[in-house]
């Protein structure tokens, strides 16, 4: 088989040749037919995340391990099954095309058994701990982590493993509050267009988004948001409020930048949420009295769990979603889109196809 592997951080990815593992027991060979090229593999490959006045949080530390295969928006064909995996009672076929949920535990520990395995401590999550979807298989631990496509493509379905359940997965820390109010939406990349559709196929009730780059807000507006603000304006702040036109009680930031989370915060009325998702990096410092003044809550959210990305899944085969916009690549072309998406050059979503 043949995977493009960080063999050092932030070098060229490497071309590497190895024979194709053999499932054992529970496993699951996939033959990958998209991955997708996501934010949060840059900080891999560049080895780190800023945690601002506290330094820089380092994957190495993680347990992350050079040489290693990126990917964990996987979409691919099973090629073979364990020994131990039963064809009629797992659900899987030979052949049949499935997306993979890449966010495993370790199974055993109290919050894999609540179902949360993606909040676990020893986690094995693909494209991370075990080697992920810049190769052309791949080995995924149990069939249960397989998802149909249903009437999707792979190359579609591949970002719903990650930056469809982290989206998914913030707007339902919000609960009922979408229903209800227009939400604020901070940042319309990849994840921001793409909560913009969940928003709506969820009956939500729209949202204002704000980003600083003005291509961006345009392929926001485009995307159906109510409204598209700068959020490098002086009156930032206000422009979403008026914009929103009324209290503002769910605010998703898709940055996580200092700027963007202080402005979420400052933003929230009396009992609103602000879920901080991004992975910019930095610090947020808040005066503390309007936090049980205003009794408002600052959520972070990471990934979600199995059963989200099976009911993400449900929801956009049976809804009419717009589809975000997806360039395909070919896998060779790797450390091209990791550049062109740290330089900003990406709408929408890169998705590597072997
Ligand atoms: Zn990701
Ligand atoms: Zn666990």
């Amino acid at each position: 088989m043949i995977s493009y592997d960080v063999a050092e951080f932030g070098k060229p990815l490497q071309r590497a040749e190895r024979p194709t593992p053999a499932p054992q027991g529970s496993e699951v060979l996939v033959r990958t037919l998209a991955a997708g090229v996501c934010h949060s593999d840059l900080h891999l490959w560049e080895g780190g995340y800023d945690l601002g006045s506290a330094g820089r949080l380092r994957v190495a530390d993680r347990g992350v391990s050079l040489p290693f295969t990126m990917g964990h928006e996987i979409a691919g064909e099973v090629a073979a099954l364990g020994p131990g995996v039963d064809p009629s009672a797992s659900g899987v076929a030979i052949g049949g095309k499935y997306l993979v949920f890449p966010w495993i535990g370790c199974g055993e520990c109290a919050i894999c058994q609540s179902g949360e395995e993606h909040l676990c401590l020893r986690p094995r999550f693909l494209g991370i701990f075990r080697p992920g979807g810049y190769g052309d298989h791949l080995l995924v631990p149990h069939p249960r982590y397989l998802i149909p496509l249903g009437r999707l493509t792979p190359a579609e379905a591949a970002p719903y493993a990650c930056s469809g359940v982290t989206t998914f997965g913030a707007l339902r820390r919000l609960g009922d509050m979408i229903r209800r109010q227009p939400i604020v939406i901070i940042g319309a990349g990849g994840l921001g267009l793409m909560c913009l559709t969940l928003l709506t196929a969820m009956g939500g009730k729209g949202a204002v988004v704000v980003d600083i780059d003005e291509a961006k807000r345009r392929a926001a507006l485009e995307a159906g948001a109510l409204a598209a603000v700068d959020g490098s304006a002086a009156d930032a702040a206000p422009q979403v409020a008026a914009a929103v036109g009324g209290p503002v009680l769910g605010v998703i930031d898709y940055v996580g930048a200092s700027g963007t989370a202080r402005l979420g915060f400052d933003l929230l009325a009396k009992g609103g949420k602000l879920v901080i998702v991004g992975l910019f990096g930095g610090e947020l410092t808040v005066p503390l009295p309007p936090i049980p003044m205003r009794a408002v809550t600052i959520q972070g959210s990471y990934v979600g769990s199995l059963q989200e990305l099976r009911d993400l899944m449900a929801l956009v085969n049976r809804a009419k979603i717009a589809r975000i916009p997806i360039t395909t690549r070919p896998q060779e072309e790797a450390n091209a889109a990791l550049h062109d998406l740290r330089d900003g050059r990406a709408i929408g979503r890169y998705v590597l196809v072997p």
